[in-house]
């Protein structure tokens, strides 16, 4: 017998509608590429989405046609993800910072109609233009006064669309099933592959995401996501603002530690939410200009492990509570968010820091498990280590047009679930934490050592800047941890001080064999350090330090 209930669609549509019916007067703010502030309310935002699903619509835009964009957290693009996807088309966020042969790449891949650009993306857009072959026009996401003159390709301008397109738009009711949103993995090996969200997992995504014990928003914060919107859709909070009515602050291109400072504190942000190499420009502006948050209360860090040495100057030199949370673009993204059991609360704060380092447990929704490398479970003891698997309604099935073929058939163990390349601890209350990419993975002598704790312990000290541990190959133990470390300006620290300041806080065969200092360690596209291409630079760093050393000798012999 089935229920009796309404056979409602969860449409990414219906977050505007509500926004507009029951929050219509809460404001978003928008660092503008054009150098200003732009504020305007959810009832304006969702009036110029509809207006921008006539104009698509007039230029022939039809239901899952892709469109991408180019383009910094701000309004326009917030209109995008509503306009596109309300109106059955997907919306296809690009990465801009990836390589521009991977933009072409996933332009083609996606078969994009249009391309909307911020201005920022000028110069990305005419390298690529002549390559991507199924886009009809390209749009800048600007009114007519700021038009780029000779850009030497036919732009559309997109205030005038909107001017030209009338608010009487009507959502259509789409099947909760069909796509809404594109989103490219970053591919640091291979092709980057298209996650395809529908309506439904976003919808779900969404609810869970907002609750008390994950990210816990509500219409009382202020939300000003760092994460960009082109990155697994800002994990989520352009949805979640509209779902819960909070009020959103956009930073735009202006991510430097002054202009995000600035801004926190002009729209008095309560929440915000990042990866920790954005946090760690910021905080080191705060070090360098002694001033302190009047109202953020609560700060997101994930995409990479939360170093507890960021987490502690949050917490306790900046009074902003720090909410550990991982996920993939495969995952919509929120896997897990380290939310306290009250339990914890009951512990020392020196204790609770260590459940707060881990990554946490899973959104109502999310299933996971760890496995050896035999594909059997593995116990939920904190201690030991295998791949992580995901199951669940906001997880990848499957990889647009079955790019890198079928996830999931992994082994028969596994078949169904999605395994996340990470390797992880899960404990008898179920907080996840990782140890490691497995590809990442140090292993010498035949046991593992997690790059991550080395990292933390790096980052503790207080001259680091930044730190990255990686399997250097070693003649005698396979590979033995390198670490690459970017001092703080004007500190001086040297390698046996770093090395030093391991003693006591790990097995001694897990101390790092030697350190090298760096002015910059490189970065990918999402913000996260490219290990692969520090052990392309560095991963022989250990034998050739060894033949160096054994030159005087042979040189004795003969
Ligand atoms: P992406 O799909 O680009 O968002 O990357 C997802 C990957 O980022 C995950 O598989 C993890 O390896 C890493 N990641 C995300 N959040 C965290 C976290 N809190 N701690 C450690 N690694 C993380």
């Amino acid at each position: 017998m089935n229920g009796l209930m309404m056979q409602k669609q969860l449409l990414i549509s219906s977050l505007i509608v509500h926004a507009d019916r029951h929050h219509g007067d809460t404001e978003i703010v928008s660092r503008r590429v054009e150098g200003d502030i732009h504020r305007y309310t959810f009832r304006d935002c969702h009036r110029r989405s509809r207006q921008m699903a006539g104009a698509l619509t007039a230029l022939g835009v039809r239901p899952s046609d892709r469109i991408g964009t180019l383009a910094w957290n701000g309004y326009r693009h917030m209109e995008l993800y509503y306009g596109v996807s309300g109106m059955g088309a997907v919306l296809h966020t690009i990465n801009p910072r990836l390589h521009e042969d991977q933009v072409a790449y996933i332009a083609n891949h996606a078969e994009d109609q249009y391309i909307f650009f911020d201005l920022t993306f000028l110069p990305l857009i005419k390298a690529v233009a002549s390559r991507c072959k199924t886009v009809k026009a390209f749009i800048a996401m600007t009114d007519r006064a700021h038009m780029p003159q000779d850009a030497g390709i036919d732009l559309l301008c997109y205030e005038d669309l909107i001017e030209g397109s009338s608010p009487d738009y009507a959502w259509p009711d789409l099947d909760e099933q069909c796509a809404s949103t594109l989103c490219y993995t970053s591919g640091t090996t291979g092709n980057p592959k298209g996650v395809l969200y529908s309506h439904r997992s976003s919808l779900l995504h969404t609810y869970a995401a907002a609750l008390p014990d994950a990210l816990n928003c509500s219409g009382r914060d202020v939300i000003l996501p760092v994460v960009p919107m082109f990155h697994v859709n800002a994990w989520g909070l352009p949805y979640i603002a509209c779902m819960v009515g909070a009020k959103l602050v956009f930073p735009g291109p202006a991510l430097d530690g002054k202009s995000l400072y600035e801004l926190l504190e002009a729209e008095q942000v309560t929440l915000s939410a990042g990866v920790p190499t954005v946090w760690q420009v910021l905080l080191t502006h705060l070090e360098q200009t002694g001033q302190e948050f009047s109202s953020m209360a609560r700060t997101i860090i994930g995409g990479a492990a939360c170093p507890p040495a960021m987490l502690r100057q949050f917490q306790d030199k900046y009074g902003v509570a720090v909410l550990h949370a991982w996920g993939m673009t495969e995952l919509s993204p929120i896997g897990t968010v380290c939310s306290m059991k009250p339990k914890h609360w009951e512990m020392s704060y020196k204790d609770r820091l260590t459940i707060q380092s881990k990554q946490g447990r899973v959104l109502f929704g999310v299933d996971m498990k760890i496995v050896g490398t035999d594909g059997r479970e593995l116990p939920w003891d904190g201690v030991t280590t295998g791949d992580l698997l995901v199951r669940g309604p906001w997880v990848v099935r499957e990889y647009f047009r079955s790019e890198g073929g079928n996830p999931l058939q992994l082994d028969e163990q596994a078949q169904g679930w999605f395994p996340t390349g990470d390797v992880a601890t899960i404990d008898g209350d179920g907080f996840m934490q990782i140890t490691d990419r497995s590809k990442d993975v140090i292993k010498s002598g035949g046991e593992w050592i997690g790059s991550i704790d080395l990292e933390n312990i790096a980052m503790a000290h207080p001259d680091v800047f930044q730190a990255a541990c990686i399997a250097a190959r070693h003649d005698k133990w396979d590979e033995r941890p390198l670490l690459i470390v970017v001092r703080k300006p004007q500190t001086d620290l040297t390698r046996d001080e770093l090395l030093a300041f391991y003693e006591g806080k790990i097995a001694r065969w897990w101390k790092p064999d030697d350190v090298i200092f760096v002015d910059a360690i490189p970065l990918g596209a999402t913000g996260k350090i490219l290990k692969n291409r520090l052990r392309e630079q560095f991963g022989e760093y250990l034998r050739e330090r060894a033949v160096v050393q054994c030159a005087p000798l042979a040189k004795r012999s003969d």
